[in-house]
């Protein structure tokens, strides 16, 4: 009986294992993390975990009896440092485990601020695993001024949770715009506005020159000269795929984990999804860090690995939750051309963003209505008329009735 192994204990190998057995391997399965907690889900990491309204339970993706109910061997704590792919064996601290089929799904490391920046020092944090969290919540609920570097949605989101509890914000983007990796101006406009109503400093178009402090954290110096006293950092300044073990292994890589269209890397009977894996995209490769991607992926991998030749076609959508406020996006919207906006400044909005191909993505504000009709003409690849898009007065649910 085929032997399947899986390495990294997250959410696309959390949902790798489950379709496996949900598909009828009756095999061996084991799941090993390096992380000492049972899978679970991250985005609360930096929204209501923070805020302190979530138990940590709460984040687990299944309970212990899962994994036990389905005869999935569950290694914790557990880094794997070592794939031998010609012999089919991992070897973890001193024992060798051997497998017919190994899955790569480790995920990505937050990139961390330069020991010459003062990234070292105490009260700098991460915001990339439970551990991280865990770490600040002491400095957390002390300071009363929070710097936050980089101005992408883990960033934005920690910004809230400092702003709701009170604490002064000063949140430093070195792009000119906050969001400008992941979204269109008019999205960064939106949220500029939001923070800016929430008491949060934003400051664009200013990089970090570095922290000061002796013991610990006490004072930022900017790039354009001023000066900050701050009595704690938080990093959001991105993330790397975490593809040491693949490399070391003589995968290949390429932004990522590289994989066919099926998930396949270049070693035969290794395969990667999630994070740490990039893929073949219209022409080129693309690498996503989504819950949506890490689930779809790894389950496609799963199908795969039990011989279904599927390719992988995401249906790319993410969220993000500030203040009372929630994005939904559907899509990818890197290359678009121009953004047609629906509805105001106040109540549910959103923004239709458009390439030479049509509909590519669309951004909706506390506007879940637009969000699911976005998804479904995503799918459906029905033409969308920008000019009907921007009639407020047009039921764009008509667009779907082609499909009736
Ligand atoms: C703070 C935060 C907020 C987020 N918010 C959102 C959101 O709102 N919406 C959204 O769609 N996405 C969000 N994301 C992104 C989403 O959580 C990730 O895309 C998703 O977790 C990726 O899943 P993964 O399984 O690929 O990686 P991970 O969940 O990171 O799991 C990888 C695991 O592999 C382990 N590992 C790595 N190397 C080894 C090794 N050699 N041996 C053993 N184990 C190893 C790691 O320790 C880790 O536990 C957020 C992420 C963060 C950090």
């Amino acid at each position: 009986m085929s032997r399947i192994v899986v390495i990294g204990a997250g959410q696309a190998g959390a949902s790798l294992v489950a379709r496996l057995r949900k598909s009828g391997h009756a095999g061996p399965i084991t799941l090993i993390g390096a992380e000492p907690v049972l899978p679970y889900q991250r985005p609360p990491l930096s929204k209501k975990y923070l805020l302190g309204q979530m138990p940590a339970e709460a984040l687990l993706l299944r309970p212990a009896a899962f994994y036990a109910a389905n005869d999935i061997t569950v290694k914790l704590g557990t880094p794997v440092h070592e794939i031998d792919p010609v012999a089919r064996r991992i070897r973890l601290g001193d024992a060798v485990l051997a497998y017919d089929q190994l899955a790569l799904t480790t995920g990505s490391t937050a990139r961390r601020l330069p020991s010459a920046l003062g990234g070292d020092l105490a009260g700098v944090h991460s915001v990339r695993s439970l551990a991280d969290v865990d770490a600040m919540a002491h400095d957390f609920a002390r300071a009363q001024r929070v710097l936050v570097v980089g101005g992408g949605y883990v960033g934005l989101e920690a910004a809230a949770v400092a702003a709701a509890r009170g604490q002064a914000v000063t949140l430093l983007e070195m792009a000119p715009r906050i969001l400008q990796r992941v979204a269109c101006v008019e999205t960064s406009d939106y949220f500029r506005a939001l923070h800016g109503a929430n008491g949060v400093d934003i400051r664009e178009g200013v990089g970090l020159a570095g922290l000061t402090g002796d013991d610990r954290v006490r004072g930022a110096e900017l790039t354009d000269g001023t000066r900050l006293a701050v009595d704690m950092v938080i990093v959001g300044i991105g993330i790397d795929p975490d593809t040491r073990l693949a490399q070391t292994a003589g995968l290949m890589i390429d932004n990522g984990i590289a994989t066919d269209a099926f998930g396949a890397t270049s070693q035969p009977g290794i395969w990667a999804a999630g994070d740490c894996a990039s893929f073949p995209h219209q022409g080129g490769r693309i690498r996503l860090e989504s819950v949506q991607n890490a689930v779809d992926q790894a389950e496609c991998v799963a199908d795969n690995m039990l011989g279904a030749a599927r390719a992988y076609a995401p249906q790319p959508w993410f969220w993000s939750d500030q203040y009372d406020l929630k994005l939904q996006i559907a899509g990818l919207g890197a290359g678009h051309r121009h953004i047609v906006v629906r509805g105001a400044d106040q109540g549910p909005r959103s923004h239709w963003y458009f390439g030479d191909q049509g509909l590519l993505a669309v951004d909706a504000m506390n506007d879940p209505r637009s969000f699911m009709l976005a998804r479904r003409l995503l799918q459906s690849g029905l033409p969308v008329d920008p000019q009907l898009v921007a009639d407020p007065a047009a039921d764009l649910r008509n667009l779907l009735a082609q499909t009736a």
